[in-house]
Protein backbone atom coordinates (compact mmCIF):
# COMPACT_ATOMS: atom_id res chain seq x y z
CA UNK A 1 0.00 0.00 0.00
CA UNK A 2 1.40 3.52 -0.81
CA UNK A 3 0.90 6.24 1.55
CA UNK A 4 0.32 9.36 0.21
CA UNK A 5 2.01 11.77 2.97
CA UNK A 6 2.40 14.99 1.75
CA UNK A 7 4.43 16.44 4.39
CA UNK A 8 7.40 13.75 4.47
CA UNK A 9 7.54 13.85 0.89
CA UNK A 10 7.88 17.77 0.76
CA UNK A 11 10.36 17.40 3.69
CA UNK A 12 12.53 14.97 1.42
CA UNK A 13 12.58 17.49 -1.54
CA UNK A 14 13.63 20.90 0.66
CA UNK A 15 15.64 19.36 3.38
CA UNK A 16 13.16 20.41 5.85
CA UNK A 17 12.81 18.82 9.76
CA UNK A 18 11.03 15.92 10.56
CA UNK A 19 7.89 16.17 12.92
CA UNK A 20 5.73 14.21 15.35
CA UNK A 21 3.18 14.21 12.54
CA UNK A 22 5.81 12.35 9.93
CA UNK A 23 6.18 9.36 12.85
CA UNK A 24 1.79 9.88 12.95
CA UNK A 25 1.71 8.92 8.99
CA UNK A 26 4.68 6.45 9.15
CA UNK A 27 2.12 4.47 11.99
CA UNK A 28 -0.22 4.31 9.53
CA UNK A 29 1.76 2.97 6.91
CA UNK A 30 3.49 0.17 8.68
CA UNK A 31 0.24 -0.81 10.75
CA UNK A 32 -0.78 -4.39 10.47
CA UNK A 33 2.95 -5.44 9.40
CA UNK A 34 5.54 -3.95 11.81
CA UNK A 35 3.63 -2.33 14.72
CA UNK A 36 2.72 -2.72 18.09
CA UNK A 37 5.38 -5.39 19.61
CA UNK A 38 4.57 -6.14 23.29
CA UNK A 39 5.92 -4.25 26.04
CA UNK A 40 6.26 -6.38 29.17
CA UNK A 41 7.65 -6.28 32.91
CA UNK A 42 11.55 -7.47 33.75
CA UNK A 43 11.58 -8.45 37.53
CA UNK A 44 15.00 -8.97 37.17
CA UNK A 45 15.98 -6.15 35.47
CA UNK A 46 13.57 -3.58 38.12
CA UNK A 47 15.26 -5.41 40.90
CA UNK A 48 18.76 -4.15 39.64
CA UNK A 49 17.40 -1.26 38.77
CA UNK A 50 15.09 -0.12 41.72
CA UNK A 51 12.23 0.99 39.14
CA UNK A 52 10.02 -0.65 37.19
CA UNK A 53 11.68 -1.82 34.04
CA UNK A 54 10.02 -2.51 30.73
CA UNK A 55 11.42 -4.41 27.73
CA UNK A 56 9.73 -3.67 24.25
CA UNK A 57 10.41 -6.55 22.48
CA UNK A 58 11.17 -5.80 18.68
CA UNK A 59 13.20 -9.38 18.79
CA UNK A 60 9.64 -10.26 17.76
CA UNK A 61 9.07 -8.97 14.48
CA UNK A 62 8.19 -10.70 11.73
CA UNK A 63 12.09 -10.12 10.40
CA UNK A 64 13.25 -10.32 14.47
CA UNK A 65 14.47 -6.50 14.38
CA UNK A 66 12.93 -3.51 14.50
CA UNK A 67 14.46 -1.79 11.14
CA UNK A 68 11.70 -2.91 9.60
CA UNK A 69 9.79 -0.21 10.58
CA UNK A 70 11.79 2.09 8.82
CA UNK A 71 12.20 -0.10 5.66
CA UNK A 72 8.02 -0.39 5.43
CA UNK A 73 7.76 3.06 5.78
CA UNK A 74 10.77 4.06 3.12
CA UNK A 75 9.19 1.77 0.58
CA UNK A 76 5.87 3.04 0.91
CA UNK A 77 7.11 6.03 0.24
CA UNK A 78 9.68 5.59 -2.44
CA UNK A 79 9.06 8.29 -5.52
CA UNK A 80 7.13 7.03 -8.41
CA UNK A 81 8.76 4.79 -11.30
CA UNK A 82 11.59 3.35 -8.78
CA UNK A 83 13.27 0.25 -10.58
CA UNK A 84 14.03 -1.11 -7.41
CA UNK A 85 15.92 -0.25 -3.81
CA UNK A 86 19.36 -1.09 -2.58
CA UNK A 87 21.22 -0.05 1.24
CA UNK A 88 24.12 -1.09 2.84
CA UNK A 89 23.66 -2.93 6.06
CA UNK A 90 25.27 -4.51 9.11
CA UNK A 91 22.23 -6.91 8.74
CA UNK A 92 18.97 -6.33 10.14
CA UNK A 93 17.89 -3.16 7.99
CA UNK A 94 18.86 -5.14 4.63
CA UNK A 95 16.45 -7.98 6.20
CA UNK A 96 13.77 -5.47 6.68
CA UNK A 97 13.94 -3.58 3.48
CA UNK A 98 14.44 -7.15 1.20
CA UNK A 99 11.31 -8.13 3.43
CA UNK A 100 9.45 -4.38 2.47
CA UNK A 101 10.50 -4.42 -1.39
CA UNK A 102 9.69 -8.16 -1.81
CA UNK A 103 5.76 -7.34 -0.21
CA UNK A 104 5.83 -4.63 -2.84
CA UNK A 105 7.19 -6.48 -5.62
CA UNK A 106 10.35 -4.68 -6.06
CA UNK A 107 13.91 -5.82 -6.33
CA UNK A 108 16.27 -5.08 -3.37
CA UNK A 109 19.99 -4.92 -3.63
CA UNK A 110 21.78 -5.00 0.03
CA UNK A 111 25.39 -4.53 0.42
CA UNK A 112 26.50 -5.87 3.00
CA UNK A 113 30.75 -5.82 4.29
CA UNK A 114 32.58 -9.02 4.81
CA UNK A 115 32.01 -8.34 8.88
CA UNK A 116 28.51 -9.30 8.88
CA UNK A 117 27.84 -12.50 10.02
CA UNK A 118 26.80 -15.25 8.23
CA UNK A 119 23.39 -15.93 9.89
CA UNK A 120 22.19 -12.14 8.53
CA UNK A 121 23.58 -12.76 5.17
CA UNK A 122 21.36 -16.08 4.70
CA UNK A 123 18.26 -14.27 6.11
CA UNK A 124 18.43 -11.67 3.50
CA UNK A 125 18.82 -14.30 0.63
CA UNK A 126 15.73 -16.20 2.21
CA UNK A 127 14.42 -13.29 1.50
CA UNK A 128 14.89 -13.09 -2.12
CA UNK A 129 17.22 -9.86 -1.96
CA UNK A 130 20.35 -9.84 -4.30
CA UNK A 131 23.08 -9.76 -1.61
CA UNK A 132 26.55 -8.13 -2.52
CA UNK A 133 29.34 -8.37 -0.07
CA UNK A 134 31.82 -5.43 -0.81
CA UNK A 135 34.91 -4.92 1.35
CA UNK A 136 35.36 -4.64 4.74
CA UNK A 137 33.49 -2.13 6.33
CA UNK A 138 30.10 -0.23 6.18
CA UNK A 139 31.65 2.77 4.22
CA UNK A 140 32.64 0.03 1.45
CA UNK A 141 29.06 -1.32 1.75
CA UNK A 142 27.66 1.70 1.04
CA UNK A 143 29.73 3.08 -1.97
CA UNK A 144 28.77 -0.10 -3.58
CA UNK A 145 25.20 0.55 -3.07
CA UNK A 146 25.61 4.39 -4.29
CA UNK A 147 27.36 2.87 -7.37
CA UNK A 148 23.97 0.20 -7.97
CA UNK A 149 21.99 3.48 -7.64
CA UNK A 150 23.70 4.96 -10.47
CA UNK A 151 23.91 1.77 -12.71
CA UNK A 152 20.97 0.34 -12.27
CA UNK A 153 18.52 3.23 -11.16
CA UNK A 154 17.59 1.70 -7.52
CA UNK A 155 16.80 3.70 -4.92
CA UNK A 156 19.20 4.13 -2.08
CA UNK A 157 17.88 3.58 1.48
CA UNK A 158 19.50 4.75 4.42
CA UNK A 159 19.62 2.38 7.41
CA UNK A 160 19.40 5.72 9.67
CA UNK A 161 20.03 8.44 7.81
CA UNK A 162 16.47 8.56 5.43
CA UNK A 163 13.49 10.80 7.50
CA UNK A 164 11.02 7.78 6.58
CA UNK A 165 13.15 5.23 7.98
CA UNK A 166 13.48 7.36 10.99
CA UNK A 167 10.00 8.24 10.99
CA UNK A 168 9.22 4.56 10.74
CA UNK A 169 11.91 3.70 14.22
CA UNK A 170 9.83 6.42 15.97
CA UNK A 171 6.81 4.99 16.01
CA UNK A 172 8.52 3.00 19.23
CA UNK A 173 8.04 5.92 20.97
CA UNK A 174 4.59 6.47 20.37
CA UNK A 175 3.63 3.00 21.06
CA UNK A 176 5.66 3.22 24.23
CA UNK A 177 3.84 6.29 25.47
CA UNK A 178 0.39 5.55 24.35
CA UNK A 179 0.81 1.92 26.06
CA UNK A 180 2.46 3.50 29.51
CA UNK A 181 2.28 7.65 29.35
CA UNK A 182 4.13 7.05 32.82
CA UNK A 183 7.47 6.03 31.35
CA UNK A 184 10.35 8.91 32.73
CA UNK A 185 13.40 7.38 30.87
CA UNK A 186 14.06 4.68 27.61
CA UNK A 187 16.82 3.21 27.08
CA UNK A 188 18.14 2.84 23.23
CA UNK A 189 20.69 0.70 21.78
CA UNK A 190 22.44 3.73 19.71
CA UNK A 191 24.53 3.00 16.29
CA UNK A 192 23.75 5.17 13.41
CA UNK A 193 21.07 6.69 15.58
CA UNK A 194 17.67 6.69 12.95
CA UNK A 195 16.15 4.56 16.31
CA UNK A 196 17.23 6.61 18.90
CA UNK A 197 16.56 10.09 17.17
CA UNK A 198 13.03 8.88 16.19
CA UNK A 199 12.36 7.69 19.31
CA UNK A 200 13.62 10.69 21.40
CA UNK A 201 11.72 13.00 18.99
CA UNK A 202 8.65 11.21 18.78
CA UNK A 203 8.74 10.83 22.80
CA UNK A 204 10.49 14.49 23.72
CA UNK A 205 7.74 16.18 21.67
CA UNK A 206 4.52 14.37 23.23
CA UNK A 207 6.68 14.29 26.29
CA UNK A 208 9.27 17.33 27.31
CA UNK A 209 10.38 15.58 30.22
CA UNK A 210 11.23 12.14 29.47
CA UNK A 211 15.05 11.19 29.47
CA UNK A 212 16.12 8.92 26.59
CA UNK A 213 19.56 7.82 26.68
CA UNK A 214 21.26 6.10 24.13
CA UNK A 215 23.75 3.32 24.57
CA UNK A 216 26.65 1.59 23.06
CA UNK A 217 29.73 -0.70 22.73
CA UNK A 218 33.06 1.24 24.11
CA UNK A 219 34.51 0.10 20.86
CA UNK A 220 33.67 1.89 17.29
CA UNK A 221 30.76 4.13 18.99
CA UNK A 222 30.23 6.15 16.12
CA UNK A 223 27.47 8.61 17.52
CA UNK A 224 28.97 8.64 20.89
CA UNK A 225 32.22 9.84 19.18
CA UNK A 226 30.48 11.95 16.53
CA UNK A 227 28.30 14.06 20.21
CA UNK A 228 31.65 14.57 21.52
CA UNK A 229 33.49 15.63 18.70
CA UNK A 230 30.64 17.83 17.64
CA UNK A 231 29.97 17.14 14.26
CA UNK A 232 30.59 13.50 12.40
CA UNK A 233 33.78 11.44 12.74
CA UNK A 234 35.46 8.59 11.47
CA UNK A 235 35.84 5.66 13.73
CA UNK A 236 37.25 1.82 12.84
CA UNK A 237 35.24 -0.54 12.94
CA UNK A 238 36.16 -3.96 15.33
CA UNK A 239 34.59 -6.75 15.28
CA UNK A 240 31.91 -6.49 18.29
CA UNK A 241 29.06 -8.78 19.91
CA UNK A 242 27.28 -5.63 19.17
CA UNK A 243 28.15 -6.41 15.16
CA UNK A 244 24.42 -4.53 14.70
CA UNK A 245 25.82 -1.62 16.04
CA UNK A 246 28.68 -1.31 13.85
CA UNK A 247 29.68 1.48 11.66
CA UNK A 248 30.28 5.33 10.74
CA UNK A 249 27.10 8.00 11.01
CA UNK A 250 28.34 9.37 7.03
CA UNK A 251 30.82 12.27 7.53
CA UNK A 252 27.98 14.09 5.01
CA UNK A 253 25.06 12.61 8.29
CA UNK A 254 21.95 15.22 7.47
CA UNK A 255 19.30 14.27 9.50
CA UNK A 256 20.23 11.51 12.76
CA UNK A 257 23.10 13.09 14.47
CA UNK A 258 21.09 16.58 14.25
CA UNK A 259 18.03 14.29 15.95
CA UNK A 260 20.78 13.06 18.52
CA UNK A 261 22.31 15.95 19.32
CA UNK A 262 19.27 17.74 19.96
CA UNK A 263 17.39 15.15 21.45
CA UNK A 264 19.37 12.54 23.33
CA UNK A 265 20.09 13.44 27.38
CA UNK A 266 23.12 11.29 27.53
CA UNK A 267 25.39 8.59 25.79
CA UNK A 268 26.68 5.62 27.83
CA UNK A 269 29.35 2.67 26.23
CA UNK A 270 29.74 -0.51 27.65
CA UNK A 271 32.25 -3.27 26.86
CA UNK A 272 31.96 -6.63 24.94
CA UNK A 273 32.46 -8.66 28.36
CA UNK A 274 29.29 -6.46 29.67
CA UNK A 275 27.48 -7.17 26.66
CA UNK A 276 28.37 -10.75 26.86
CA UNK A 277 26.76 -11.30 30.33
CA UNK A 278 23.47 -9.16 29.51
CA UNK A 279 23.01 -11.40 26.65
CA UNK A 280 23.26 -14.10 29.44
CA UNK A 281 21.33 -12.09 31.65
CA UNK A 282 18.24 -11.80 29.89
CA UNK A 283 18.23 -15.49 28.72
CA UNK A 284 18.83 -17.16 31.93
CA UNK A 285 16.03 -14.63 34.09
CA UNK A 286 13.79 -13.44 31.42
CA UNK A 287 13.85 -16.40 28.84
CA UNK A 288 14.60 -13.72 25.63
CA UNK A 289 16.98 -14.94 23.17
CA UNK A 290 18.71 -11.11 21.73
CA UNK A 291 21.71 -10.47 19.47
CA UNK A 292 24.23 -8.60 21.57
CA UNK A 293 23.41 -5.25 20.00
CA UNK A 294 20.04 -5.38 21.73
CA UNK A 295 21.41 -6.08 25.17
CA UNK A 296 23.58 -2.80 25.70
CA UNK A 297 21.14 -1.03 27.90
CA UNK A 298 20.90 -4.04 29.73
CA UNK A 299 24.40 -4.22 30.17
CA UNK A 300 24.24 -0.17 31.13
CA UNK A 301 21.81 -0.86 34.19
CA UNK A 302 23.86 -4.35 35.94
CA UNK A 303 27.56 -2.42 35.88
CA UNK A 304 25.97 0.30 37.50
CA UNK A 305 27.04 2.87 34.08
CA UNK A 306 23.60 4.12 34.11
CA UNK A 307 22.08 4.05 37.86
CA UNK A 308 19.27 4.81 39.63
CA UNK A 309 17.38 5.41 36.82
CA UNK A 310 14.17 7.44 36.85
CA UNK A 311 11.08 4.54 36.26
CA UNK A 312 9.06 3.09 34.78
CA UNK A 313 12.30 2.80 32.32
CA UNK A 314 10.95 1.40 28.94
CA UNK A 315 14.29 -1.21 27.41
CA UNK A 316 14.61 -1.43 23.76
CA UNK A 317 15.15 -5.11 22.81
CA UNK A 318 15.54 -4.26 19.08
CA UNK A 319 16.57 -7.78 17.58
CA UNK A 320 17.26 -11.67 17.96
CA UNK A 321 19.23 -12.39 14.85
CA UNK A 322 22.68 -13.67 16.23
CA UNK A 323 24.25 -16.21 15.31
CA UNK A 324 23.07 -19.00 17.14
CA UNK A 325 26.60 -20.60 17.56
CA UNK A 326 27.86 -18.02 19.39
CA UNK A 327 24.96 -17.30 21.08
CA UNK A 328 25.20 -21.13 22.68
CA UNK A 329 29.06 -20.72 23.34
CA UNK A 330 28.08 -17.60 25.67
CA UNK A 331 24.94 -19.20 27.28
CA UNK A 332 27.33 -22.40 28.13
CA UNK A 333 30.11 -19.93 29.05
CA UNK A 334 32.21 -20.19 26.36
CA UNK A 335 34.99 -17.99 24.87
CA UNK A 336 34.07 -16.00 22.10
CA UNK A 337 36.89 -14.96 19.41
CA UNK A 338 35.76 -11.55 17.96
CA UNK A 339 38.49 -10.72 14.76
CA UNK A 340 42.25 -10.77 16.73
CA UNK A 341 40.20 -10.33 20.31
CA UNK A 342 38.90 -12.69 23.02
CA UNK A 343 35.98 -12.33 24.80
CA UNK A 344 36.74 -14.19 28.08
CA UNK A 345 33.76 -16.57 29.20
CA UNK A 346 31.95 -16.90 32.05
CA UNK A 347 29.29 -19.39 33.03
CA UNK A 348 26.13 -17.82 34.10
CA UNK A 349 25.73 -16.85 37.88
CA UNK A 350 29.30 -18.57 38.20
C1 LIG B 1 20.35 -1.06 13.56
C2 LIG B 1 20.27 -1.63 14.91
C3 LIG B 1 20.43 -0.83 16.05
C4 LIG B 1 20.81 0.64 16.00
O1 LIG B 1 19.98 1.45 15.21
P1 LIG B 1 20.50 2.84 14.64
O2 LIG B 1 19.32 3.49 14.03
O3 LIG B 1 21.57 2.53 13.62
O4 LIG B 1 21.09 3.61 15.77
C5 LIG B 1 20.28 -1.43 17.29
N1 LIG B 1 20.00 -2.75 17.42
C6 LIG B 1 19.83 -3.55 16.35
C7 LIG B 1 19.52 -4.99 16.56
C8 LIG B 1 19.96 -3.02 15.05
O5 LIG B 1 19.80 -3.83 14.00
Amino acid sequence: MRSIDLSVADMRLWGMSLALADIFAARNTIAGVAADTPLVPSPFLSGLAGAEVLLKLENTQPIGAFKLRGAMNAVANLPEGAAGVSCCSTGNHGRGVAFAAKRAGLRAVVCMSSMVPKAKVDGIRALGADVQIAGASQDDAQAESLRLCESDGLVEISPFDDPFVIAGQGTIGLELLAERPDIQTILVPLSGGGLAGGIALAAKTIKPDISVIGVSMDRGAAMHESLAAGGPVEVTEVASLADSLGGGIGMDNRHSYALCRDYLDDTVLVTEEEIYAAMQALYFEDRIVAEGGSVVGIAALMTGRISAPKGPVAMIVTGRNCDMGVFTTIMTGGDVRLGDTIVKGKRYGA
